[in-house]
C-alpha cells in the first residue's frame, strides 16, 4: 500500500485543486493520500469527494503554522473534526494574521523597490490562505526575481529577510492540545528541513511529546539521508510513529506526489492515535 500523507492544494499554497488531488495521486499509483493545507480545512470536503470517485483512500489533514520558543514549526493534524470550534477559530486567526501580514510584507517589498500590490498578490492567492509563496510569484511576475526560490533569500521574504513578516502564531504544545481535542492525531511536519534556521532538537522533541505528539514526518524532501535515520531513530527512542510524505504543492516545488510515503502500519497506529485522543477528550 502506497501512501502518501502530505498534499498542499489551492486551498493553501498548492497550485492542483483540491478535487483533483485524489486522481493525481491513482495516477501516481497511490493507494492513500491526505490533503494537508497550511492553516485551513476549505480543501477536505472536495477532496473527499473526488476520492471517492477516484476510488483512493482520503486522509482529512491540516498543517498548521505554530511555533517552539521563536522558532516557526509546522504540525501536522490528521483525522480532525471539522466542525470542531476551538481548532477551527484557531484556524481563523491564523488566516486573518496571514492576510495583515501580506499587507506588510508587500509594503517591505515596495519600500525596497519591487514594483508588486496586494491587489496582485490577492489575485494570485484567490480564496487561498495567503503566504509567502503568492507574494513570491508576484515578485516573479513583477521581473523582480527571475525563479519564486529567488524571493526566498535574505534579499526578499526568506525567513528573516529584509522584507520577511513573521506569523504570530501559537506555541506547538498549544496546536497538538487543539488537534487533540479536536479528535486528530498530531505529527510534527519537516523538523529538521535544510530550509529551517534551527532544528528541533531532542529535548525539545520529549517536550511535544509529553504534550501528546503521535509522530514525526521523518521521510520528507528536506531532510538528508543522516537527518533521516537520527529522526527514525530518536521517534523510536520516543515511541512515537514515524511518517513519510512528499509534501507535494503542485508546480510550486519539484517534489512528486508519491516521491517519499508512509507505510500501512504507521498509518493504522495514527488512526488508533486518533481514536484514543478523541475518546480521552
Ligand atoms: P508561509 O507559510 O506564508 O510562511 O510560506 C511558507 C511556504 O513557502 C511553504 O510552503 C514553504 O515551502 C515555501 N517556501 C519556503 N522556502 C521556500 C523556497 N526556498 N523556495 C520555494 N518555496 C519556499
Ligand atoms: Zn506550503
Ligand atoms: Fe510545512
Ligand atoms: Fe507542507
Amino acid at each position: 500500500m502506497t501512501i502518501d500523507l502530505h498534499t498542499h492544494s489551492t486551498a493553501s499554497d498548492g497550485t492542483v485543486p483540491p478535487a483533483a488531488i485524489p486522481a493525481l495521486a491513482r495516477e501516481a499509483g497511490l493507494e492513500v493520500v491526505a490533503l494537508t493545507d497550511h492553516d485551513t480545512l476549505a480543501g477536505l470536503a472536495a477532496a473527499g469527494r473526488a476520492a471517492r470517485e477516484a476510488g483512493v483512500e482520503f486522509v482529512p489533514g491540516v498543517e498548521i503554522s505554530c511555533r517552539i520558543d521563536e522558532v516557526e514549526v509546522h504540525l501536522l493534524g490528521y483525522f480532525v473534526d471539522p466542525g470542531h470550534r476551538p481548532l477551527t477559530d484557531e484556524l481563523e486567526l491564523i488566516r486573518l494574521d496571514r492576510s495583515n501580514r501580506a499587507v506588510r510584507m508587500v509594503h517591505r517589498c515596495r519600500e525596497f523597490g519591487a514594483d508588486i500590490t496586494i491587489e496582485q498578490v490577492r489575485a494570485i492567492a484567490g480564496t487561498a490562505a495567503i503566504g509567502r509563496p503568492h507574494v513570491a510569484a508576484a515578485l516573479v511576475a513583477a521581473g523582480v526575481v527571475a525563479q519564486p526560490a529567488e524571493a526566498f533569500t535574505d534579499r526578499w521574504i526568506g525567513d528573516g529577510g529584509r522584507a520577511d513578516v513573521p506569523k504570530h502564531v501559537l506555541t506547538a504544545e498549544r496546536a497538538i492540545g487543539l488537534v487533540r481535542a479536536a479528535g486528530g492525531a498530531a505529527v510534527l511536519a519537516h523538523p529538521r528541513s535544510f530550509k529551517r534556521r534551527a532544528e528541533v532538537t531532542d529535548a525539545q522533541f520529549a517536550e511535544l511529546v509529553v504534550a501528546g505528539l503521535a509522530g514525526i514526518e521523518v521521510d520528507h524532501p528536506e531532510h538528508e539521508p543522516t537527518v533521516r535515520s537520527a529522526l527514525r531513530h530518536l521517534a523510536t527512542e520516543l515511541g512515537v510513529l514515524a511518517t513519510g510524505s512528499s509534501d507535494f504543492h503542485g508546480d510550486r516545488k519539484p517534489v512528486r506526489l508519491g516521491e517519499f510515503t508512509t507505510p500501512r502500519e504507521v498509518l493504522a497506529a495514527l488512526r488508533a492515535a486518533q481514536v484514543a485522543a478523541g475518546s480521552a477528550a
